[in-house]
């Protein structure tokens, strides 16, 4: 028999169903793999395997009992968090030193929807500091590696929780998206990533980056596995002022009629620096899409680049508000001399890494009286542009189709001491989350070195059920999903 972290969520579900596996195993066999190669791939910043084997054998024990009503699809299912979602009792750290050690008293509502269900949790997975960056580089614990090519990154800010996932040490990771996070290294790492429209999961739990654009989503290693972990999460919370009350639709994955399906193609993704093999990839997946009948037309979003400038003012002026809870004395170490201010500043200016710092100065900066205007509130206007280009292009589309990010993945390193560059990677993600629109990511070539290449759909404001259906048309007709990285 093949390993067990080597099947795939549903697979490992229908196992466990059928009794021919039992959670504890499955949850053993991650914590092994975990054991084994996360010293090489560092996804995890903790790894519970306490919490995680005590899960396992309640979901176990609920497995050996009889039940009437169908199982849901993660109970017994290992998964990893990012450590941005609350765990409670469990360190959470938002890849920040600034929250070493801090174990929240209460549990995301995200989190929360699938341990109800009887998820088991694996750990906390490394992400950028406080969410912010492209590559797990930013973290305070260190940079995680991309398991297709340990020198390059996993991408980010949901660095860990791709990596953890591509390498098959969880079933399904949970992530955040707020300019990118879910969707960019899905695609670096050859796995499937979900970003939520606005408002569809409770951020309750969620510790805040930027509160007008963070989404939490998730990751597995196809789309039909999403699918579970989507319904599950979804849904109005009343802890959540922003969540939707909308109802959640029922995803159904197979009948698609993709003939009925309009796809645009936004002329504005395919620029000058997209990497030549990347453009071939995504373009060959429209045709795929072309020739299993859906109609695809060029369309264009004329607003395109100036996301880019408008997320760099929006999303760090929230940031620079929300960070400011974490002064020494709430949460976390307290350094200095005892004094105040002094210890608010010395702790603040220790603990906080170089991009936090960044971001918090040029956030603080676009909110000052006098520039307010200029920046902040220019910024929203043009987001509202950027939204309206979505609407435009929605009356004559069903769904978005372009490229996630314009090369595979990059070295450790490569992008240096030059913020800007960095920024730059998130050029055909940030949109989507300045519309508050959903995307997916899944995987649709490689390149000639063998990394990953992604693909990305965006669709109306809760469109989800047409990102499933349409993406899982596209897996359930091509094999770029199902290989994965020797380690
Ligand atoms: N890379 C983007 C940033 O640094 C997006 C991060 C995210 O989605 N959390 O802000």
């Amino acid at each position: 028999m093949a390993e067990l972290t080597d099947l795939s969520l549903l697979e490992a579900a229908g196992a466990l169903r059928a009794g021919a596996i039992s959670s504890t195993e499955l949850t053993r066999a991650c914590l092994d793999r975990i054991e084994a190669i996360d010293g090489d791939v560092s996804a995890f910043l903790t790894v519970t395997e306490d919490l995680a084997m005590a899960q396992a054998e309640a979901a176990d024990q609920q497995l050996r009992t009889r039940s009437d009503t169908p199982r849901p699809f993660v109970l017994g299912i290992p998964i990893a968090i990012k450590d941005v979602l609350c765990v409670e009792g469990v360190p959470t750290t938002c890849g920040s030193k600034i929250l070493e050690g801090f174990r929240p008293p209460y549990t995301a509502t995200s989190v929360t929807r699938l341990v109800e269900a009887g998820a088991v949790i694996l750990g906390m997975a490394n992400t950028d500091e406080f969410a912010m960056g492209s590559s797990t580089e930013n973290s305070g614990y260190g940079v995680s590696h991309n398991p297709w090519n340990l020198a390059r990154v996993p991408g980010g800010s949901s660095g860990g929780s791709a990596a953890a996932v591509a390498a098959r040490m969880c079933f399904a990771a949970l992530g955040t998206d707020t300019g990118g996070s879910v969707r960019q290294p899905a695609a670096f790492c050859g796995v499937s990533g979900l970003k939520t429209s606005y408002g569809r999961v409770s951020r309750y739990g969620l510790i805040a980056y930027g509160s007008s654009l963070d989404t939490v989503g998730g990751m597995a290693r196809n789309v039909a596995d999403l699918a579970p972990i989507f319904s599950l999460m979804a849904g109005h919370d009343p802890l959540d002022s922003t969540s939707v009350a909308d109802a959640v639709p029922e995803i159904h994955l197979n009948g698609a009629d993709l003939s009925k399906l309009r796809i645009g193609v936004p002329k504005e993704y395919f620029i000058e620096g997209l990497q030549p093999e990347v453009e071939t990839a995504v373009r060959a997946a429209i045709e795929a899409f072309r020739e299993m009948g859906a109609a695809v037309r060029e369309i264009s979003l004329p607003h395109t680049d100036l996301a880019l400038p408008v997320y760099y003012i929006i999303a760090p002026a929230e940031a620079s508000a929300n960070l400011a809870r974490y002064d020494g004395v709430r949460y976390g170490p307290r350094l200095g001399p005892g004094l105040y201010p002094e210890d608010y500043f010395v702790t603040r200016g220790e603990l906080f890494g170089a991009e936090v710092k960044r971001r918090i100065m040029l956030g603080t900066y676009a909110l000052s009286a006098g520039y307010y205007d200029a920046y902040y509130g220019q910024a929203q206007k043009v987001r509202t542009l950027i939204k309206g280009d979505f609407e435009a292009a929605f009356q004559e589309v069903d769904l978005i189709a372009c490229p996630v990010t314009p090369t595979t993945a990059f070295g450790i390193g490569a992008h240096g001491d030059d913020p800007l560059s960095m920024y730059l990677e998130d050029v055909f993600t940030l949109p989507a989350n300045l519309a508050g629109i959903p995307g997916l990511s899944f995987p649709v070539g490689f390149d000639s070195e063998g990394l990953p290449i992604g693909m990305q759909f965006m669709a109306p404001h809760l469109g989800e059920a047409q990102l499933f259906s349409a993406a899982h048309a596209y897996q359930a007709a091509t094999s770029w999903h199902t290989g994965w990285p020797e380690l």
